[in-house]
């Protein structure tokens, strides 16, 4: 299929896990695609509001760190997030920047732009739950190059 993730048997995977998810060369710019997967398909997945905390959260936070951060989105099942950097694929240094970006999740004390002028839903948030995933993923942190079981 043309969809790279459509191709990735989801009932083979161990998450949690981070991949690359595709490569794109742009004509002198490499844009790399990273599937960041927090829970097992379709046995876990998290809440919306948790979801959009991490998703602020972390576009907010990596940029601190990274200047190569494109794009970081939920993916619609639920199960973890897409971040695009405009770079080679760089395994180690992405999980580096997660683990980093990660941290800073958990010493916040609220949601970057949680609300009604800089967001479309700003009342559908959860830190508490933010913290808790990250937290979770991060007790795996010597996990995540492991894709299959
Ligand atoms: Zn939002």
């Amino acid at each position: 299929m043309n969809v790279e993730s459509f191709n990735l048997d989801h009932t083979k995977v161990a998450a949690p896990f981070i991949r690359v998810a595709d490569v794109k060369d742009l004509g002198g710019v490499t844009l790399t695609k990273y599937d960041i997967r927090f829970c097992q398909p379709n046995v876990d997945h998290l809440e919306m509001p948790t979801m959009h905390s991490i998703e602020h959260s972390f576009a907010e936070y990596s940029r601190n760190h990274a200047d190569d951060v494109v794009d970081f989105s939920p993916m619609g099942c639920q199960t973890g997030f897409y971040l695009m950097r405009s770079n080679e694929p760089d395994l180690e240094d992405t999980m580096e920047l997660v683990e980093t970006s990660f941290h800073d999740i958990l010493a916040a004390d609220s949601v970057p732009a949680a609300n009604e002028v800089q967001c479309g839903w700003g009342a559908s948030h959860s830190l508490d739950g933010a913290k808790e995933a990250v937290s979770a993923m991060l007790d795996k942190r010597d996990q995540w190059d492991e894709i299959y079981a």
